[in-house]
């Protein structure tokens, strides 16, 4: 029988088995970097790994799951488990370990982090107002590796995000891996390869993840107590990142759906409500836009990908007069009424323009600018499609 994976991995199975083949063969590098983007399953790549290696039992090469190491791995609490992320610098800090001089609070919050990864491996390991590995973590590790001995398997450190190290922790671990210790591995993880010191690179195994696949998403929410029609809607807007997708797990739709709907009004110079919409009304949709970008930039484009889907979905409608690829099929028979209402709308313009306003929305444009065109535009089309 198949063994479970320690940590909940979704998708990701070609590198899950290449590593334990490694293991299996004898051939464990001392440093992977494992790149890819957010959501993509690197840290619980990195977690089950580190279960594999320790695991009392190891005829497969993967984690039993029960003896005493596995559990310990479980819970995060594993002595030759090291798990470094960006974490805030204490008052009167140690010089080799970044945890003493944390306040109460900071302490908490370290704590919480871990506390969620025990339960997700996709949650985020994020501190707030963290933005650097501090160097006093790699003199950590130095200072274990010298001095602590271990007795069984394999010692690993996981440092996730490599991007947040400072040049002065990069050089240390590069000394680490020109002259690697017995028993040790090492995995970096990073969401911008490019801007990893090519030396580093070149002491690492690079292990490139993908986002995950649609239908590896849509499998995963088959079995979960999850609204039907919700399932496409999570995966499609994911952008196959797990992390997200557990997010939007929670979402409300119904509300989303107002949401979209209302825009698609204030477009169309149809009433909310009982309520007329104006330009000014229109306006006012610019400047909270804008203000979002600045605030939640995620938020922002995940907002103006709604109005891509939708116009891509009114597109299919209106040119083969099939729903069978629409995404929004909760949303049909608003969909329906407005492909048939508009007829002459010129979609591949408007699609055009909100995906140049995502492209540029990023590159310091103002974006005031950019969003006042864009939904001055789309008005006037419909204007025109009538
Ligand atoms: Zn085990």
């Amino acid at each position: 029988m198949k063994r479970e994976k320690l940590f909940e991995l979704i998708g990701q199975e070609k590198i899950y088995s290449k590593l334990t083949t490694f293991i299996k063969r004898g051939m464990v590098s001392t440093g992977y970097l494992f790149a890819g983007p957010q959501g993509s399953g690197k840290i619980s790549m990195a977690l089950n790994l580190a279960a594999a290696l320790n695991c009392e039992d190891q005829q497969e090469y993967t984690a039993c799951g029960v003896c005493d190491s596995c559990k310990k791995i479980k819970k995060i609490n594993h002595p030759n488990l090291q798990l470094i992320f960006a974490t805030v610098r204490g008052k009167n800090p140690k010089d080799d370990d970044p945890l003493t001089g944390l306040s109460d609070d900071e302490f908490e919050e370290y704590q919480d982090i871990i506390g969620n990864l025990k339960e997700d491996p996709y949650s985020s390991l994020k501190m707030q107002g963290a933005k650097q590995i501090l160097i006093s973590n790699i003199r950590k590790i130095k200072k274990d590796l010298i001095y602590s001995k271990i007795e069984f398997g394999w010692r690993i450190i996981i440092i996730n995000l490599a991007e947040q190290l400072g040049i002065e922790a990069f050089n240390s671990i590069l000394k680490i891996l020109e002259e690697p210790p017995p028993q040790t591995v090492f995995v970096l993880t990073t969401e911008k390869l490019s801007i990893i010191p090519s030396t580093i690179k070149s002491r690492c195994q690079v292990i490139k993840f993908n986002s995950v696949p649609e239908e590896e998403i849509i499998e995963y929410l088959n079995g979960k107590d999850i609204d039907a029609s919700a399932k496409n809607r999570i995966a499609r807007l994911s952008n196959g990142n797990i992390r997200k997708v557990k997010e939007l797990m929670t979402r409300d739709f119904s509300e989303e759906d107002d949401k979209i709907l209302n825009f698609w009004r204030l477009m169309m110079g149809s009433k909310i409500g009982d309520k007329s919409t104006t330009m000014i009304d229109l306006t006012k949709l610019v400047s909270e836009y804008s203000k979002l970008a600045k605030t939640d930039y995620n938020e922002f484009v995940n907002k103006l990908q709604l109005i891509l889907f939708w116009l891509r979905d009114a597109k299919i409608i209106a040119t083969d007069g099939s729903d069978e690829f629409v995404v929004n099929n909760y949303l049909l028979k608003e969909l329906t009424k407005f492909a048939n209402y508009y007829q002459k709308f010129s979609y591949e313009k408007i699609i055009d323009l909100v995906e140049e306003t995502i492209k540029y929305s990023s590159k310091n444009v103002y974006v005031p600018a950019l969003i006042g065109r864009l939904f001055f535009t789309i008005r006037e089309e419909l204007q025109k499609a009538k």
